[in-house]
C-alpha cells in the first residue's frame, strides 16, 4: 500500500470541507460548522497498473486546513510534507480564484515544485448548471492558468459529487507515476 499526504487550500466557504466529506463519506450537509485549525480524514483509492494490470492501493491522509486569516500562520506546517495541494476556490466567486492563485504562488516558492502535485479546484459547479447563478470564473480562464502552472486542473461539486471521485483519482495516478 502507498500512502500520500494531501493538503487542502483557499478560501473559507469554497466548499473544502465539503470536497473532503464527499470523497470520505459520501455525504453532504448543507449547514457544515467551518473548520478550526484543521480536520484529518483519511481514505483509499485503488490504482490500476496498465502495464501488469496489477492494482495498488493507495491511502490518502487528508489534512483539510480552515482558511480564514487567523489559521494562515498554520498552513506551512501542514503543506510542509505534503505530496498534493488541492487548491480550492467557488466558481460563482472570482475573487475565491485569486486567493487560489495566491496560494499556489506561496506553495511554488516554499515548497520544492518537483515534490509536490498540485492541483486547482473549482468547486460549487451544481449553482451554475441551472439559469440562475452565472459562472463567476470562466472555466477556460482557470484551466489556461493551471495549464501555464503545470498544475492539474478539476471542476467539481461537493454538494452533487460531480467530479469529486474522478479528481481524486487523477490525484492519484499522477502521485503513482512519479
Ligand atoms: P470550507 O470553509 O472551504 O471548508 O467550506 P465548507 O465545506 O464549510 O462549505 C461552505 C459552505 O458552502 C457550506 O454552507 C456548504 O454547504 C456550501 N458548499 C460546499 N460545497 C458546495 C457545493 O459543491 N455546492 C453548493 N451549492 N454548496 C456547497
Ligand atoms: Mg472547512
Amino acid at each position: 500500500m502507498l500512502q500520500f499526504k494531501l493538503v487542502l487550500l483557499g478560501d473559507s466557504s469554497v466548499g473544502k470541507s465539503s470536497i473532503v466529506h464527499r470523497f470520505v463519506k459520501d455525504s453532504f450537509d448543507e449547514f457544515r460548522e467551518s473548520t478550526i485549525g484543521a480536520a484529518f480524514l483519511s481514505q483509499t483509492i485503488k490504482i490500476e497498473d496498465k502495464t501488469n494490470h496489477n492494482e495498488t492501493v493507495v491511502k490518502f491522509e487528508i489534512w483539510d486546513t480552515a482558511g480564514q486569516e487567523r489559521y494562515k500562520s498554520l498552513a506551512p506546517m501542514y503543506y510542509r510534507n505534503a505530496n498534493a495541494a488541492l487548491v480550492v476556490y467557488d466558481v460563482t466567486q472570482q475573487d475565491s480564484l485569486a486567493k487560489a492563485q495566491g496560494w499556489v504562488t506561496e506553495l511554488k516558492t516554499k515548497v520544492g515544485e518537483d515534490d509536490l502535485v498540485i492541483c486547482l479546484v473549482g468547486n460549487k459547479l451544481d449553482l451554475c448548471e441551472g439559469e440562475t447563478t452565472p459562472k463567476a470564473v470562466d472555466s477556460k480562464q482557470a484551466q489556461e492558468y493551471a495549464q501555464e502552472q503545470g498544475l492539474l486542473f478539476h471542476e467539481v461539486s461537493a454538494k452533487t459529487g460531480e467530479g469529486v471521485k474522478e479528481m481524486f483519482q487523477s490525484i492519484g495516478e499522477k502521485l503513482y507515476e512519479s
